[in-house]
């Protein structure tokens, strides 16, 4: 058994601060105004021009993301939703929470993503929407799917909390003209603490996520100043992402192409150290083009090489256990024999700006010896 234990190395994920963003907050903190201000504003106009898009709505987690953009396509009671069933729990509650069904689909077995045909065989007469799940950072193309529904009113609604950053070709995600949510929780490519993003479809949109995310009160602060009261135009949440967030938000963003060289570089020191040892598959996240998120690894005798893992003090993660098998998502269950599979199999070594090459070569060898000693071989 490996005797050192390296700290980096037991932690899963971790956030990776570049230094400024203490100040950023602190100067939020001095100027007294905590809630929706210029400083979120600002954050929405860096994050469009660095996707390449007209407009970017700033909201208060990837959830709320995903809430306000099924709001927007106006997917509702009596509707279903395609969702692949290997995706974080927050995109099935998204759906949950404006009323719909979800119609979970199983994943390609290479990418962990949903397909053209995975999703095209599931549109039924009462298919609202598709929210692919850009897995561990990887672009979802979709293409036939996007040709096929365009004009039959149904939304592709991309989650894209692990793809802050990736490409689709030559462009950032975010600026394929799909409605497009990210998060910038803890964890994420780039975290804003706590905090989301989506990208409209149309300046109507927009207008419609802004008015959602403070409540429905439609006039602006300064209006709101001079009346004794104020107008609530329609539905709305205490959605808006503070200006402390905001301010994380941009100091990180200031230093992304660091995030960006270090994440790639970090997935593919693993790619090479893991090439040598037999019965692992690594999860493929096109590194060239994608901002990885997740080092995921596929391996038999999952539970026990868990084990071997956490006893030799490493942080494995498991992303994710399938949604269809959750008690909460029980009436909605099918069977998916690649997500299934890919459930028993999956394994997240630890994946985060601060584990150096010597990390990474420490967990990859206590793999190697988790997985010898599992299996009763
Ligand atoms: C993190 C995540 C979300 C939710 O984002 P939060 O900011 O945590 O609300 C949604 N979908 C996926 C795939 C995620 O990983």
């Amino acid at each position: 058994m490996t005797t050192t234990s390296r700290p980096d190395a037991r932690r899963n994920a971790s956030p990776y601060l570049y230094g400024q963003e203490a100040g950023a907050v602190a100067r939020v903190l001095g100027s007294g105004q905590y809630g929706h201000t210029a400083v979120t504003e600002e954050f929405e106009r860096r994050v469009a021009g660095f996707l390449g898009v007209p407009d970017a709505v700033a909201v208060a987690s990837g959830t709320a993301a995903l809430h306000a953009a099924l709001l927007a396509a106006k997917v509702g009671p009596g509707d279903e939703v395609i969702v692949p069933s290997m995706t974080f729990c927050a995109t099935v509650q998204a759906i949950l929470a404006v009323g719909a069904t979800p119609r979970f689909v199983d994943a390609d077995p290479v990418t962990l993503c949903v397909t053209d045909e995975l999703v095209l065989e599931a549109v039924g007469d009462t298919t609202a929407a598709v929210i692919p799940v850009l897995f561990g950072g990887r672009a979802v193309p979709l293409t036939s799917v996007r040709d096929e529904l365009a004009g039959r009113h149904i939304a592709v609604i991309e989650d894209a909390a692990h793809a802050f950053g990736s490409r689709d070709g030559t462009r950032r995600v975010g600026a394929s003209g799909a409605l497009t949510c990210f998060s910038f929780g803890p964890i994420k490519n780039l975290t804003c603490g706590q905090g989301g993003m989506v990208i409209p479809r149309s300046p109507g949109e927009a207008d419609m996520i802004r008015r959602l995310r403070l409540l429905g009160v439609g006039q602006s602060q300064s209006e709101r100043a001079n009346t004794t009261t104020y107008r609530v135009d329609g539905f709305g949440l205490r959605y808006q992402l503070s200006g402390i967030n905001a301010a994380i938000g941009l100091a990180q963003l200031d230093h992304f192409n660091t995030t960006e060289h270090a994440r790639r570089c970090l997935w593919r020191a693993y790619q090479q150290a893991l090439a040598p040892l037999d019965g692992v598959t690594l999860v493929d996240v096109d590194a060239d083009h994608s901002v990885p998120h997740l080092c995921q690894v596929r391996v038999p005798h999952r539970d026990e090489v868990f084990a071997g893992l956490r006893a030799r003090d490493i942080g494995v993660g498991v992303h994710y256990p399938p949604n269809h098998l959750q008690p909460a998502f029980a009436t909605w269950r099918r069977p998916l024999p690649a997500t299934e599979q890919a459930g028993e199999e999956i394994l997240s070594l630890p994946f985060h700006q601060h584990l150096t090459e010597t990390d990474i070569d420490h967990v990859v060898s206590a793999l190697g010896q988790a997985l010898n000693a599992s299996g009763g071989a």
